[in-house]
């Protein structure tokens, strides 16, 4: 039995709307959203931090980040601008120790973000 609360939702322990799906990856809604559009981009591999990444990994992480291009496009937020964050550990605020990208956007965002 896992405790990965994102597991739980890949497996569908937890419900969830996905916004994307298929057979490396989920996307669905922050639950608590910090912009507008505030997707969460999952693999179903579960990896627990950047720094576990292993070199059979950087394809899949590829496929994240084109998704969340192409979830950009789809959502419109393209053009104005977005960003895809990834927190590595808790001194960058992760808190799901689950390899995650944030698609965020729908706002303005500042830079450094502080
Ligand atoms: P991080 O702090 O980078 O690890 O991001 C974890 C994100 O997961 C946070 O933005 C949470 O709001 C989000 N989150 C936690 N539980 C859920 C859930 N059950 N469904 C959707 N998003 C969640
Ligand atoms: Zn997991």
């Amino acid at each position: 039995m896992t405790t990965c609360i994102f597991c739980k939702i890949i497996a569908r322990e937890i419900p969830c709307t996905p916004v994307f799906e298929n057979e490396h990856l989920i996307a669905i809604d922050d639950i608590s959203p910090v912009a507008p559009v505030h997707k969460l981009i999952i693999p179903k591999k579960h990896i627990s931090t950047l720094n576990d990444l292993t070199a059979e990994d950087i394809p899949l992480i590829g496929h994240l980040l084109s998704t969340g291009t192409h979830l950009a496009k789809t959502l419109k937020i393209d053009q104005d601008g977005y960003r895809l964050v990834e927190n590595c550990n808790a001194g960058a605020g992760q808190t799901v120790y689950h390899v995650h990208f944030h698609l965020l956007g729908g706002r303005t965002f500042h830079w450094p973000p502080g």
